[in-house]
């Protein structure tokens, strides 16, 4: 078996692609079943039609969802580097794929490779929406949606007309009194309407977040880095920063061929006039530069166990507020050492140190994500503790394929940060009366 087929299958196997087909049979059977007494095929010119618009949703449905994930979203070559290597001083390295990162790349943690024009890591695909399969995956949304819209149809139509079938009776339309409402007729049809319901209105809002990203040509991961880009602009209006303009809206026109009719390479982009084909890893390098120096080094005084409710470890309190993100939660012991990106009064965000000299076998879950503030405390700059570190394996900036990791190596945007956008340089963590104010010395 090739690996290619092999890969294909792998992805299939797994519950979302799995959960999406089982529910498209049931929905399918009972749209096929409840019209074939409704509106039974071959009496008219509208009943053939009718039956048609099922078949062509129904295959044009499976066909997109399909092509989405098998196709996948591209994926950049392990090792990459531009042509010319002098143009590497403008990317970020990734460590996982062992090469550059090309623009509009970012490496999925799920995929665990550097996926081209990443937009979303999709568990229903059960691999990520980008460069080779935005197209089939709105083609998949569009054709789902308006088969959900006839499936409903249908199924209210046959249920209406099953509940009067006596009043048609009564009423000599003897021919139109077709539908046997039995009870598993009546619990498939109003499972399947509920199914319906609930899955057109997440296809809805699914194609609308499509829409904006196409029509903008600024995708989920790139919104961010642009909002982030404007902050750090805002924020320090003293700082002389140039102006950042997002190099790849063309205007909705050019936006929409883009992605459905001259996809290009994935690699190499057209660009605004007066901007290049690295503006935007240039930004995201400043941006990961000023990451780096507002992060702030700290140990763990008490274990954190990674629970999401650590009710028995913390307390009541401390689970009450916990992060209102999917972020992961990450496990710590005494001495490991964290770098800290957003501090908060009960929770902190930061990364786990990996160093050889302290840990010999890698813990398995999550480097990278947030634990109770409680359980480190801030250690100075002078204690020396970067210079064992550096002895050891160089800090990682890129975590392992952990399963309950971020999707996407570039920080996600949560409901918090996005409001808050907390820089922790501005933070005034020594007044958190929560945390231990203790330095390590
Ligand atoms: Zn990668
Ligand atoms: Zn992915």
């Amino acid at each position: 078996m090739s690996n290619k087929l092999k890969d294909d299958l792998r992805r299939f196997l797994h519950w979302g692609p799995i959960t999406l087909l089982t529910l498209t049979l049931i929905i399918t059977w009972t749209v096929f079943h409840m019209n074939s007494m409704w509106w039974p095929r071959g009496k008219s010119l509208g009943s053939i039609v009718n039956y048609t618009l099922i078949w062509a949703h129904t295959f044009g449905t499976l066909y997109n969802f399909i092509r989405s994930l098998m196709v996948g979203p591209g994926f950049v070559p392990l090792k990459w580097h531009p042509l010319d290597m002098k143009d590497t001083q403008f990317l970020q390295f990734c460590t996982r794929c062992n090469g550059y990162k090309a623009p509009r790349s970012h490496h999925c943690r799920r995929c665990d490779r550097c996926v081209m024009k990443m937009d979303h890591h999709c568990p229903w695909i059960n691999t990520c929406v980008g460069w080779s399969n935005q197209d089939s995956f709105v083609y998949f949304l569009l054709c789902f949606l308006s088969a959900s819209i006839q499936g409903a149809i249908i199924i209210v139509g046959a249920v209406m007309q099953g509940i009067q079938k006596r009043w048609l009776i009564r009423q000599g339309l003897r021919h139109m009194a077709n539908v046997h409402l039995t009870p598993t007729n009546l619990l498939a049809s109003v499972f399947s309407l509920g199914l319906i319901m609930g899955t057109a209105l997440a296809s809805v809002k699914l194609l609308y977040m499509q829409a904006k990203v196409i029509f903008k040509n600024q995708t989920g991961i790139e919104s961010w880095i642009v909002r982030k880009a404007l902050f750090r602009r805002n924020a320090y209006p003293g700082n002389r920063i140039r102006a950042f303009v997002f190099p790849y809206n063309l205007g909705w026109k050019a936006n929409l061929c883009e992605v459905f009719l001259n996809p290009g390479d994935g690699i190499s982009w057209p660009v605004l006039p007066g901007c290049n084909e690295y503006s935007l890893t240039c930004e995201q390098l400043e941006q990961k530069k000023d990451k780096r120096a507002r992060t702030r080094l700290f140990r763990c005084i008490r274990p954190a166990t990674g629970h999401w409710v650590p009710i028995f470890s913390q307390g009541l309190w401390v689970s009450m507020q916990i992060p209102c993100t999917d972020d992961p939660r990450i496990e710590l012991k005494p001495d490991d050492i964290i770098h800290v990106t957003r501090i908060q009064e009960y929770w902190n965000y930061g990364e786990r140190v990996i160093s050889q000299k302290v840990e010999k076998n890698r813990r398995k879950g999550a480097i990278r994500g947030w634990f109770p503030s409680c359980c480190a405390v801030e250690i100075r700059e002078d204690s020396g503790i970067e210079d064992e570190l550096a002895g050891g394996e160089p800090v990682r900036r890129q975590d392992p394929p952990a399963k309950e990791s971020l999707e996407t190596d570039q920080e996600k945007p949560d409901k918090e940060t996005s409001s808050k956008l907390e820089i922790l340089g501005n933070f005034p963590c020594n007044d958190v009366k929560h945390r231990k104010s203790q330095l390590v010395k």
